[in-house]
């Protein structure tokens, strides 16, 4: 049955290459992760800076407003004033002084309010310098790092390029269906698709297989999967031509 013993040994060739086609492509996937977050930093930071550059043109636009009012009330208040020297009766008198009290009102909380949005566009402005000036950093290490990325996932592509034409040259021999079953198990099972049976245990999972069962795959007839673990099975023995071989992850 050697034919047999020829498909174990490439299917562990398989998995050995399989673990390291699997590790390039995480890394693929991770490599370009801090390039990512920077990115979305940024956009965040250029958003901030867009919404506090438009708060400043409507607080500022807000203050000339209030300022052309408080001005609009003080003219009325002089006018006020003016005709108070002119009139003659006490009531009139009252009239024009509760008048001139309410404008006075209106024009303290009006200068209230613009104090309030000054106060606030000091604010703003010191944010968005210190904004500007992250943006200018963040737009550098950005060019920095998307250059290291662009490097590292040529370098890794080409690896893993690599490791996939093994793999395409190691399963020519083998059968399709076989073969997609084990890359699955290989990712599934913590890198180990394909266990011996020695004293009637799986050693992938140490279920107990029937005797008839471990005489199965002791013929070597075709290939068995573990009922348990699905992992392929062979079955070990002193004289048995498939090497072992410790799994490395
Ligand atoms: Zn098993």
């Amino acid at each position: 049955m050697g034919k047999m013993k020829d498909v174990f040994s490439k299917l562990k060739q398989l998995q050995d290459i399989l673990l390291k086609q699997f590790a390039a492509e995480e890394e693929i996937e991770e490599i370009p992760h801090d390039l990512k977050k920077m990115k979305s930093k940024y956009e965040k930071l250029k958003r901030s800076l867009e919404e506090n550059n438009k708060n400043i043109e409507n607080y500022t636009k807000t203050i000339e407003e209030l300022r052309k009012n408080i001005e609009a009330l003080n003219a009325d208040k002089q006018k006020y004033e003016n005709q108070i020297l002119q009139i003659k009766t006490q009531k009139e008198y009252e009239a024009l002084t509760s008048e001139i009290a309410q404008i006075e009102e209106k024009i303290t909380m009006m200068k209230e309010e613009e104090e309030d949005l000054n106060n606030e566009l000091v604010k703003i402005s010191k944010e968005i310098e210190k904004e500007g000036v992250e943006l200018q950093s963040l737009e550098e290490t950005i060019a920095v790092k998307e250059k290291e990325v662009k490097e590292l996932l040529e370098k890794k592509k080409e690896e893993l390029d690599g490791y996939l034409k093994e793999r395409d040259k190691i399963a020519a021999g083998l059968d399709e269906e076989v073969i997609y079953k084990f890359e699955k198990i290989v990712k599934n099972k913590d890198g180990l698709g394909i266990v011996s049976i020695r004293n009637n245990v799986c050693m992938g999972c140490n279920m107990i297989l029937p005797p008839q069962f471990v005489n199965d795959v002791r013929r070597e007839d075709s290939i068995i999967f573990c009922p348990n673990c699905s992992r392929i099975l062979y079955y070990y023995d002193e004289e048995s031509r498939v090497p072992e071989q410790s799994v490395t992850i």
